[in-house]
């Protein structure tokens, strides 16, 4: 059984009365435990947008159409409460993005301790998982400096620590090589590859970057807010919202989530 699976992910934004960009068109997509996969994809394609449903940071527009489903290793993740969905989240799904998330007031360990100690876990306890997680990254060293004491690449470490701390299933990343140079980003590829090898952790990761997607098993490729059929030519781009009006839209989206905090929306 898939780890993973949705069907007929559709989502719509309304930016005002008269525009809406559909970023995602009726997907269907199935990832199996302990997969590597990458999602890849022209910008605006809609790609973000499917990482978050999948992790259940959003949910998938319920309104025309059959209904959508979206499953995580077996439970269906639309009949959760929002208090049951986010504590899904939180203890079974680790979350990585191209900006850090840092909070910059607070040392490394503080950082990846918080996001234990959200999922549930004690003061103590989840000093010592903090601990641990940043020495499986390479950071046990760096535990006491703030993120602005660090480099991005160990800041990514950092972030990636906060990631696993919870042993999570499954391990997403938004482009979380993006802020990285090439060396850096193949540490962070190599961390999330062996964590999936040895932990048998499922990874899925958008990326933008060729050398990612030639790391994972396989590749999901989207375009204009659909999943492109293994083996199918991409063909010409559709001309719609989606692809014309990224910027603006994300600007109006604001910050980043964490995706330790808040309830979906
Ligand atoms: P990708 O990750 O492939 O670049 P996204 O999923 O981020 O694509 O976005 C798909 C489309 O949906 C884009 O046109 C984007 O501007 C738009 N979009 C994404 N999030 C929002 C939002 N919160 N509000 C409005 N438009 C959005």
């Amino acid at each position: 059984m898939s780890l993973l699976e949705g069907s007929n992910l559709r989502k719509t934004y309304r930016l005002s009365r008269r525009t809406s960009v559909e970023a995602l068109r009726g997907v269907d997509v199935k990832i199996a435990a302990g997969e590597m996969v990458a999602i890849m994809g022209p910008s605006g394609s809609g790609k973000s947008t499917l990482m978050h449903l999948l992790g259940l940071l959003h949910a998938p527009d319920r309104s025309d159409g059959p209904a959508p489903g979206l499953w995580f290793d077996g439970t269906d993740a639309g009949s959760l409460s929002d208090r049951d969905r986010t504590r899904l989240r939180a203890r079974s799904m680790g979350f990585v993005f191209q900006s850090f998330n840092l909070v910059p007031t607070l040392t490394a360990e503080e950082n990846v301790a918080l996001a234990a100690e959200y999922a549930g876990t004690s003061r103590g306890a989840a000093r010592t998982a903090a601990r641990e997680a940043l020495d499986s990254v390479g950071l046990a060293d760096r535990a006491g400096h703030r993120p602005m004491e660090l480099s991005g690449g160990e800041q990514q470490r950092v972030a990636i620590a906060r990631a696993i701390v919870n042993d999570p299933t499954v391990l997403l990343g938004d482009e979380p090589t993006g802020n990285l140079d090439s060396a850096r980003a193949g540490e962070v590829l190599g961390l999330l590859r062996t964590f999936n090898r040895e932990r048998g952790q499922t990874v899925v990761l958008v990326t933008h970057d060729p050398e990612v997607g030639a790391t994972c098993d396989r590749i999901i490729r989207m375009r204009d807010g659909r999943i492109v059929p293994a083996g199918r030519p991409l063909g010409p781009r559709r001309p719609n919202q989606a692809t014309f009006e990224p910027f603006a839209a994300r600007q109006r989206r604001g910050p980043p989530s964490t995706g330790i905090a808040g309830p979906p929306h």
